[in-house]
């Protein structure tokens, strides 16, 4: 029997450790993670915890911990870099790190540093307390996440593809709700899947000439014309099973009820937030072309952010957007694409989290969701290794706004809650 945890202390231990990590500016670009690993391989080596680094760039580096007996086990996945800021817009120092009214303010505090230290934090309290595993437990700390992973993650999998192995990931992409919308019910959210990014660009070129004499070739007026097209693209609804877990899982606990038919599911894709989630979508991005008033242009070009449900084969989608476009001249380039991959909506994880966190928070309910945007759990699912979106945290939806957005903060007591709940998590996945 190890001793009790005292968790006012590893609270208060993972806060000031927060802070001076949200101090360490690894905006992305430039990103300068090397800073943030050299950060946490200190405490690391502090701890007696066996690290590696890797650098995949001048300045830009990852670091794998490891406990317990391997190969594979529970990896918890976190990433170093942050968005940038527009610190004008801010009430502080985004990276003062700051502790006020009970939050710890700055870049980072939400997505996804906090995270990253309540994974640190679980490992270190495993080691310190001496808890014999049967499974290894990972904590994988990586570049670039923000600006598409090629110097993070993606880096990995080619150079260093023995450090993705795990039995299963815990990374972001799920958080929870203190209080479900005008219910009164705390939420926990787990994602075991997440839309899929296919970026474009379309090029079209014709005659350029004067503006004074159009010749019926311009470009700029055939990337409208196709753009146009694309807009009035309806893309329908639909249930995948993420989704469907997730409106069953509502409706069981009386927070919602799941659509059953056409109009209810258009209904539900009303809104934004739950329309990204239930169709592939299309947003227009950049549009550039021309370079004077009375010159007709050469060359138009336009790039599409489309997310995929998870299901969809990208081939067919670009098959269906070329028809739809029906116009050879423009051509469709692929700036990046993906292949979709889920994780099993039921598993030892799942069941571990559910019970775990109807201990520790009274009345909570656990509801699957599907993450709109991409996290590097991607990269981890198409390798076959479930990857789940688990941040243990209830949030205040004014919270979650400030992710990506200005005066980011998470409260002292969240900290507390997402050590108390990973740290048990992983504990029942990894003992002996
Ligand atoms: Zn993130």
């Amino acid at each position: 029997m190890t001793a009790p945890i005292d968790w006012n202390a590893a609270t208060n231990e993972a806060v000031s450790i927060l802070r001076e990590y949200l101090r360490i500016d690894t905006s992305n670009p430039p990103g300068n993670e090397e800073r943030a690993v050299d950060f946490l391989g200190s405490i690391l080596a502090a701890e007696g915890v066996p690290f590696e680094t890797a650098e995949s760039a001048p300045g830009r580096s990852n670091l794998i911990a490891r406990l317990g007996p391997g190969p594979g086990g529970v990896c918890l996945l976190n990433h170093t870099d942050v968005v940038p800021v527009e610190s004008q817009f801010w009430d502080g120092d985004p990276f003062g790190g700051e502790l006020r009214d009970g939050f710890l303010w700055g870049r980072g505090a939400l997505d996804m540093k906090g995270m990253g230290i309540i994974e640190l934090m679980t490992i270190i309290l495993l080691k310190r307390h001496e808890v014999p595993l049967r499974r290894a437990v990972t904590f994988l700390a990586v570049a670039d996440e923000e600006a598409g992973s090629e110097f993070g993650a993606a880096w990995l999998e080619r150079n260093r593809p023995e450090w993705l192995e795990a039995d299963l990931v815990i990374n972001e992409g799920a958080y929870g709700l203190v209080d479900f919308p005008g219910a009164g019910t705390p939420v926990f959210s787990f994602a075991p899947g997440e839309k899929v990014p296919l970026w474009l660009r379309l090029v079209t070129r014709g005659r350029p000439g004067h503006g004074s004499v159009p010749h019926g070739d311009n470009c700029a007026e055939r990337l409208v014309q196709a753009l146009g097209r694309i807009a009035a693209w309806q893309q329908g609804a639909r249930v995948t099973p993420i989704m469907q877990a997730q409106f069953d899982a509502l409706a069981a606990a009386g927070l919602g009820a799941a659509p059953h038919d056409a109009s209810g599911l258009a209904t539900a894709a009303a809104s934004p937030a739950t329309r990204a989630r239930l169709s592939n979508t299309i947003s227009l991005t950049t549009i550039s072309t021309g370079v004077k008033v009375n010159v007709i242009p050469a060359e138009a070009s336009a790039t599409l952010d489309c997310r995929l449900l998870p299901d969809v084969d990208p081939d067919e989608f670009l098959a269906g957007l070329g028809t739809v476009i029906g116009d050879e001249r423009v051509e469709i380039e692929v700036i990046s694409r993906y292949q979709g991959a889920g994780s099993p909506l039921d598993s030892e994880f799942t069941r571990v989290v559910a019970a775990v966190c109807s201990e520790l928070v009274e009345g909570v309910r656990l509801i699957p969701e599907l993450t709109p945007g991409f996290t590097d759990s991607r990269i981890f699912r198409v390798r076959g290794v479930p990857a789940y979106g688990f941040v243990p945290c209830l949030l205040p939806p004014e919270d979650l706004a400030t992710i990506h957005g200005h005066n980011e903060r998470i409260g002292v007591e969240n900290i507390r809650l997402g050590l108390q709940v990973m740290y048990e998590v992983v504990r029942r996945l990894c003992s002996a």
